[in-house]
């Protein structure tokens, strides 16, 4: 049997919009993105302005542009993410201070971005890791209290909620979801940053195209040929043909987490038992949106993670590692001369993390074959 890492679940609705597009012609931004920036909005609830970019990396820089973040700036990140979460405060000159992460969570929290706040701390990009969504509340205490902005990484977090809240809605600064083709819903490329700031709002709308006072869809609804351009903006606006997919994708979003926690849940009582340890499940008033599903190697398999992702594969099992650490990759680990000491249990994550297959239309016989060749390799039994 053939179990990929992730198959996208893409229906008859996702492929008519697409064809309706190419038969309107309006390819570019337009109706189409904009229902998908209301929808998102509408979906969140909470009186969020949603804008649509071409992807998260994009949605994150135009976040960090818009709070101000420049050369000597410092922002703090986790360094077990992608690196994406870090290399938007490159671009614009600011300076990445990276901290590990919680053991349970395997999310950065509070307590540890505050040891690293020092006066030229500006900002924290949080990340929900897999999709357990971060102490969002206690981070916007940390914020009011130390005078920071606070930025949510959440490629993986469509649908999560903390706090009783959807995650998007608590009104830290700005939150950026991905829909790169293996998040939890897919425009192929693309992600939405979400915010409750009108200001940042508008410049965000600005710097997505070119540093035009209005985009090039406004200006052609009223008509108007005139244009200003007021910032070196860039180019990051999401065609009409990628907001086909995400309008379908979005109206099956619960769906599909719902699906994902289901292989999840089976996953994590199925495998319980074995030398496999998991990821903390959201609280009572919180729920993990399940993009990932991650299980740590322990020291008593007979198979470390990399043999055991090479037995797997054998068996046609593909899986994948989220992450190896930042610290670990040569620009950030020479740029910033990082230590994996500073960093245990990101490092240790590094060398015992696996992320098993998980996607919608997973068959309950692909499950089970996962679970069998994972009962065999990591107990010996064969
Ligand atoms: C996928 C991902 C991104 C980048 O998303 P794109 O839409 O591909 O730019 C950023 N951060 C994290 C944690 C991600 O997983």
């Amino acid at each position: 049997m053939q179990v990929p890492f992730f198959r996208p679940e893409i229906g008859e609705d996702e492929i008519n919009e697409v064809v309706d597009s190419l038969r309107n012609g309006w390819l570019t931004t337009g109706p189409k993105t904009q229902a998908f920036e209301n929808d998102l909005a509408n979906f969140l609830g909470g009186s969020v302005e949603a804008i649509a970019v071409n992807s998260a990396t994009a949605g994150l820089h135009l976040a960090l542009e818009a709070i101000g973040i420049g050369p000597g700036d410092e922002v703090i990140v986790p360094d077990f993410t992608f690196t994406a979460t870090a290399e938007v405060v490159r671009y614009l000159g600011g300076e990445p201070v990276f901290v590990d992460v919680d053991p349970h969570t395997l999310n950065i929290t509070p307590a540890l971005a505050e040891a690293a706040v020092t006066p030229r701390t500006k900002a924290i990009v949080i990340v929900h890791f897999a999709g357990l969504p971060c102490d969002v509340p206690g981070f916007m205490r940390l914020a009011a209290r130390r005078g920071l902005r606070i930025i949510e990484d959440s490629a993986h977090a469509l649908p999560a909620r903390v706090g009783g809240a959807m995650v998007g809605t608590h009104g830290t600064d700005a939150v950026v979801f991905s829909f790169y083709a293996n998040k939890t819903i897919t425009t192929g490329e693309g992600g939405m940053l979400v915010t409750r700031d009108p200001a940042l709002a508008k410049r965000a709308r600005t710097m997505r195209l070119h540093g035009f006072d209005r985009d090039a869809f406004s200006r052609f609804q009223t008509g108007s040929w005139r244009y200003d351009i007021v910032a070196p903006g860039y180019k990051y606006n999401m065609t009409d043909m990628a907001a086909s997919l995400g309008l379908h994708q979005l109206r099956r979003a619960e769906a599909f987490r719902n699906r994902r926690a289901e292989i999840a849940h089976q996953y994590r009582t199925r495998l319980a038992g074995l030398p496999l340890s998991f990821q903390a499940d959201a609280d009572g008033d919180g729920m993990h949106s399940w993009h990932l599903f991650v299980a740590r190697v322990g020291a008593q398999s007979p198979l470390t993670r990399d043999a055991l992702f090479e037995a797997l594969g054998d068996r046609g099992i593909r899986c994948s590692v989220h992450y190896l650490p930042l610290h670990s990759f040569t620009y950030w680990r020479e740029r910033y001369n990082l230590s994996p000491r500073a960093f245990p249990v990101s490092e240790a994550c590094g060398q015992t993390i696996i992320s098993l297959p998980l996607y919608v239309g997973m068959t309950q016989a692909e499950i089970d074959y996962v679970v069998a060749a994972l009962s065999e390799l990591t107990t010996g039994r064969v």
